[in-house]
C-alpha cells in the first residue's frame, strides 16, 4: 500500500524520472499522489536548493507528463497514497513538509504513536498543515535540525525513526542537503543502484558507489535503469549522498537502533519489464486473467527437492498452519480440504492477522506455510515475527522475488505467475492453488500423479480460456449487472472459492456478493434469497453433485436465478457456466469463470477493474 520512489543521481530531471516510476507503482495506491524536487540555488549549484513540492489529487495516470513543469534537479522524492489517516484531499496528500518547510518525508505505513507526537511538537510551537499520521515524521527530523545540531539529516532522521511506533518505512530529504535518507520497519523499501561499481558479487559491503540511487518501495518502479538491488530489513536505515570528489553516488547502510554500520548484499534480479504492459488488452485484469493459459503450468515447474522437502517438513511436523489475507487466505482454505482428502491429513487455516491467537501451540515442531503474492502483507510479516520467537519452520508461497516472506522462509515455493498489477489477483491465486494442490499429492507420496493432474488440469484451461467463452460471461453479466445482491455456494474445496468469487465480485463489481459452504444457506441466508436473486453455484461433476443440487433446488424453490458452474447442465440452471471435470483441480478451474464474470461486470457498471476504488495492492499496513 502506497508507493514510494525517490532518485538522487547524476541526471538533472529527477522529478520526471520520479513521476514515471510512481506510475508503475501506481496499483500501490491511487487516492492522491505528490512530489518535492530539490531546486539548485544557482542555475549552475548543485545542492542548497529549496524544496518544490507538488500534490494532485486523484490517479498519477491520469496526469500526462505535460501536466508538470520539472525544473532542474537531480534529487527528487514522491509518493502515491493509499489512505489510512487523513481523508483522500490535497492537504494530506504525501510528500509531507515541516512547518518551516525545510525536511521532506514520503511514509509507507501507520505511525501508532502519531497522537502522542503530535502533541509533544505542538507543545513546542508546531502548526500542523494535514490530518495525516506521516506529519509527525518532517516535524521530528526538524526539531533535531537546529543550528547547534552537529548529526546532519542522517542522526535526525535516525532519532525521529526511532521514536515512531507501527509499521513504516519513509524516506526525507532537507533543504540545503544533497542527500537522500530512509529508514525501515515493516514496509518494504528497495534500493536501486545504477552503474554499480565493482558490478555485483557476493560480498557483503557497507559503502556501495553508483552513478544514482533509486529508494522504492517496489522493482517495477526503477527497471528501466537497473536490475542490481539492496534489500532493507526492518531496522536498518540508509543514507545516500554524493562522494567526495562529487564525481559519483554513494550509500550507507547502518542501524537505526545505534547507528552501527550494517553490511548488505546487492543482489541483481531477474524481473522482466516487459510483462507489465497490458498489450492488446483493456485491462490488467483481463490479460492476467487470460495468462492463465500458461501460469498454471508455470508454477508446476517447481524444484522437485523443494516440494519434497515441504511435504517433509509438514509430514514430521506437529501443527501445520496455512495463512494468508484476502484471497491468498480463501486458497489456504482450500488446502483444508485438499490435504484432507488427497494426504488423509489435518492441516490449520487461519488468516495472518489471527495467527498471534494460536501463539500458546507453538513449537519448534510446528511449520507455517505463508500464501502471500506480494510477499509483503502485513498481516502475514507479523506472524512470521511470533514465528520466529516460537522457532517455528516457515514456507513461503510467494509470487514476488525477493520479498520479504521470501527472504525470511525457510523454503520458498516460488509462484512464478509473473508481475501481478491489477488489483484484484487471478493469475497469482490460480497458480497458488496449483502448488498447494500438489503439495498434498507430495504429502501423499504421489507427486507425479499430481502433476500429471495438474498438468492435464492446465491444458484444459488453456482451451477454455478463449474470446467466446469471455463473452459468453460478458452476456451474464448483462443479465445480472443491476442486481443489488448475488450469492455463491460450494462444497468441500468449492466452498473456499464461493468466499473467494464473492471477495473477486464485491472488488471490482460493488456487488453485494456472498459466499457459503452450500448446506448453510437453509440455516440462515435463505431468507435474502427474493424472486430473480442471483445464486451462482459450484456443482461438481460427481461427489457431492446431488448435495449441492438439492441446496440449488431449495433457492429454485424460493425464486432464485441460478447460475449453475459445472462440467454438465441441469435443469435447475438458468444460466450455465461450462468447465472441464478435472478432479481434484476443480477449484483451479471453477474459480476462472467467475473472475470473467467480475471483470465483465466492472466494465459493464463503469468500474475501472484494475484500480478498485478504496483498495491497493501488496496490503502493508496492519
Ligand atoms: N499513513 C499514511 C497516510 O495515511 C501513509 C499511508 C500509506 O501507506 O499510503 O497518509
Amino acid at each position: 500500500m502506497c508507493g514510494i520512489f525517490s532518485y538522487l543521481g547524476n541526471q538533472s530531471n529527477a522529478g520526471k524520472l520520479v513521476v514515471e516510476g510512481l506510475k508503475k507503482l501506481e496499483y500501490r495506491g491511487y487516492d492522491s499522489f505528490g512530489f518535492v524536487e530539490a531546486v539548485p540555488a544557482t542555475s549552475s549549484g548543485q545542492g542548497n536548493g529549496k524544496l518544490k513540492l507538488t500534490k494532485k489529487v486523484g490517479k498519477i495516470s491520469e496526469f500526462p507528463l505535460s501536466t508538470f513543469y520539472f525544473p532542474i534537479s537531480n534529487l527528487a522524492l514522491g509518493h502515491t497514497r493509499w489512505a489510512t489517516h487523513g481523508k483522500v484531499n490535497l492537504r494530506n496528500a504525501h510528500p509531507h513538509l515541516s512547518a518551516d518547510g525545510k525536511v521532506a518525508v514520503v511514509h509507507n505505513g501507520i505511525v501508532e504513536n502519531h497522537a502522542e507526537l503530535r502533541k509533544e511538537l505542538q507543545k513546542k510551537g508546531v502548526k500542523f498543515a494535514s490530518d495525516t499520521d506521516t506529519e509527525v515524521i518532517p516535524n521530528l527530523i526538524a526539531s533535531y535540525l537546529t543550528p547547534r545540531f552537529t548529526g546532519g539529516l542522517r542522526e535526525a532522521v535516525r532519532r525521529a525513526a526511532k521514536k515512531l511506533k507501527g509499521r513504516f518505512a519513509f524516506v526525507a530529504a532537507a533543504e540545503g542537503a544533497e542527500k537522500l535518507v530512509a529508514a525501515r520497519s515493516g514496509s518494504p523499501l528497495i534500493v536501486g543502484i545504477e552503474k554499480f561499481y565493482p558490478k555485483s558479487d557476493d560480498r557483503l559491503i557497507s559503502k556501495i558507489d553508483g552513478s544514482a540511487f533509486f529508494i522504492a518501495s517496489d522493482v517495477p518502479a526503477f527497471l528501466k535503469f537497473t536490475r542490481d538491488v539492496v534489500y532493507l530489513d526492518d531496522g536498518e536505515m540508509v543514507e545516500i549522498e554524493p562522494s567526495p570528489k562529487n564525481d559519483h553516488f554513494h550509500a550507507h547502510f547502518f542501524e537505526i537502533e545505534n547507528g552501527k554500520t550494517v553490511k548488505k548484499r546487492v543482489i541483481s534480479i531477474d524481473w522482466k519489464s516487459g510483462k507489465a504492459e497490458k498489450g492488446d488488452f483493456a485491462h490488467f485484469m483481463l490479460k492476467e486473467i487470460f495468462e492463465q493459459k500458461e501460469t498454471i503450468e508455470r508454477a508446476l515447474n517447481q524444484d522437485e527437492r523443494q516440494i519434497e522437502k515441504v511435504a517433509e517438513l509438514i509430514r514430521k511436523s506437529f501443527g501445520a498452519f496455512f495463512i494468508g489475507c484476502g484471497t491468498a487466505g480463501k486458497v489456504c482454505a482450500t488446502a483444508e480440504y485438499l490435504f484432507a482428502k488427497i494426504a488423509r491429513r489435518h492441516v490449520n487455516v487461519i488468516f495472518g492477522s489471527e495467527f498471534d491467537t494460536q501463539e500458546p501451540f507453538l513449537t519448534n515442531k510446528t511449520l507455517l506455510i505463508a500464501v502471500s503474492q506480494s510477499g509483503e502483507t502485513a498481516d502475514v510479516l507479523e506472524a512470521f515475527k511470533i514465528a520466529k520467537k516460537r522457532g517455528v519452520r516457515t514456507v513461503g508461497v510467494v509470487n514476488v522475488e525477493g520479498s520479504s516472506v521470501a527472504r525470511h522462509s525457510d523454503v520458498v515455493l516460488p509462484v512464478n505467475a509473473g508481475m501481478e498489477k491489477a488489483v484484484a489477483s487471478t493469475k497469482a491465486t490460480t497458480a497458488q492453488l496449483a502448488i498447494l494442490t500438489l503439495l498434498a499429492y507430495a504429502v501423499a507420496g504421489k507427486l507425479d500423479e499430481g502433476k500429471q493432474m495438474l498438468a492435464e488440469a492446465a491444458s484444459q484451461i488453456n482451451d477454455l480460456l478463449n474470446p467466446r467463452y469471455s463473452e459468453h460471461l460478458e452476456k451474464i453479466a448483462r443479465k445480472i449487472k443491476n442486481v443489488e445482491s448475488l450469492y455463491i455456494i460450494g462444497k468441500a474445496a468449492d466452498y473456499p472459492m464461493a468466499l473467494e468469487a464473492a471477495i473477486k465480485l464485491q472488488e471490482v463489481s460493488y456487488i453485494h456478493a456472498e459466499g457459503f459452504a452450500a448446506g448453510e444457506l437453509k440455516h440462515g441466508p435463505l431468507a435474502l434469497i427474493t424472486k430473480g436473486t442471483p445464486l451462482i453455484a459450484f456443482v461438481p461433476a460427481e461427489e457431492y453433485r446431488a448435495d449441492v443440487l438439492s441446496n440449488v433446488a431449495e433457492v429454485k424453490a424460493r425464486g432464485g436465478r441460478i447460475i449453475g458452474v459445472s462440467a454438465e447442465n441441469d435443469e435447475l440452471f438458468d444460466e450455465w457456466i461450462r468447465v472441464p471435470n478435472v478432479g481434484n483441480a476443480q477449484p483451479i478451474v471453477n474459480i476462472i469463470p467467475i473472475q470473467l464474470l467480475a471483470y465483465h461486470l466492472a466494465v459493464l457498471r463503469k468500474n475501472n477493474p484494475d484500480l478498485p476504488r478504496n483498495l491497493a495492492k501488496s496490503v502493508t499496513v496492519k
